[in-house]
């Protein structure tokens, strides 16, 4: 597995890769990896003939007063665990090689970035369509892989490849859990003990709400009451946004009569965590 820092050597090797008719799989993450990112790595690896991951804290996506400057960082455990899942090649660049002086260009999904942490994150999506666009264009990767955990980013991403007709087929992979079901995510390690007790009641409760449906309860109000509730009943616990929304344009409902998205997020202490389950009805 090689690292490499700049895009004119990133190039390069794919531009070979690709010369030599190999296809090209590709997970763009933020690093300090854990088993949601390997488990996307291992999807490629099984896919693809060459496997790119990149780790790139992207500042445009981070708000003010946001953890850009803490977010967790740790190259050495990432190379060796993206190695040992399949990856071949890890892009790693500077935050100036990636927005060198003058840069002024930003790509804007509208309508599907408007809700759920659309609204919490201003500016959060416009920063994430920007960064994924010139990934997917110093890549070219034919294969591109997101996990389920972050629902609105794969939709408002599958939209963007669709609209501006990018040639990559973008692949959606579960979330992957701890025992309890927390999500794994970089920001757990944030959590302090309590919290990190505590934190397990946000998929307790989507999973109360998905029986309820199975159930026949169709009405997203009283759902959306008793997901306030349950979650509210953990003092640990506090509500960003709690929202039943449909997965086409992640407009509210009504009632649940199609695909649906349950999405939250929710602050322990001065972490915030998101989790969704999508229902087929
Ligand atoms: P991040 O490093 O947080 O930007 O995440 C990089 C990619 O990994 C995104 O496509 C995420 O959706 C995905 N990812 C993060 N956490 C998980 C998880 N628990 N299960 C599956 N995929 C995940």
């Amino acid at each position: 597995m090689i690292i490499l820092r700049d895009i004119s050597s990133v190039t390069a090797a794919i531009s070979q890769a690709r010369r030599e008719g190999k296809t090209v799989g590709f997970v763009p993450t933020m690093g300090f990896l854990h088993q949601g990112h390997l488990s996307l790595v291992r999807q490629a690896r099984m896919e693809n003939d060459l496997v790119v991951l990149s780790i790139f804290v992207n500042p445009i996506q981070f708000g003010v007063g946001e953890d850009y400057e803490e977010y967790p960082r740790d190259l050495d455990s990432d190379s060796s665990k993206a190695e040992e899942a399949g990856c071949d090649l890890i892009f790693y660049p500077t935050t100036a090689e990636m927005y060198p002086q003058g840069y002024a260009t930003f790509v804007d999904v509208e309508r599907l970035t408007e809700n759920l942490c659309g609204a919490s994150r201003p500016g959060h999506f416009r920063g994430v369509t920007t960064v994924v666009t010139k990934l997917f264009n110093i890549v070219k990767p034919h294969r591109a892989y997101f996990g389920q955990k972050d629902a609105q980013q794969v939709l408002t991403i599958q939209r963007m490849v669709q609209d501006l007709n990018m040639a990559v087929a973008v692949k959606i992979m579960p979330t992957v859990r701890e025992a309890d079901g927390l999500a794994l995510s970089s920001r757990n390690t944030y959590l302090s003990t309590a919290e990190r007790a505590a934190a397990p009641i946000l998929y307790r409760s989507l999973l109360a709400v998905v029986a309820k449906i199975t159930n026949g309860e169709r009405d997203a109000n009283s759902l959306l009451t008793y997901l306030h509730d349950a979650i509210s009943a953990e003092p640990l616990a506090q509500i960003d946004y709690i929202s039943i929304v449909d997965t086409a344009d992640i407009k509210p409902v009504s009632t649940i009569d199609g695909p649906t998205l349950i999405a939250l997020a929710v602050r322990f202490g001065k972490t915030r965590l998101i989790d969704n389950i999508i229902v087929e009805v």
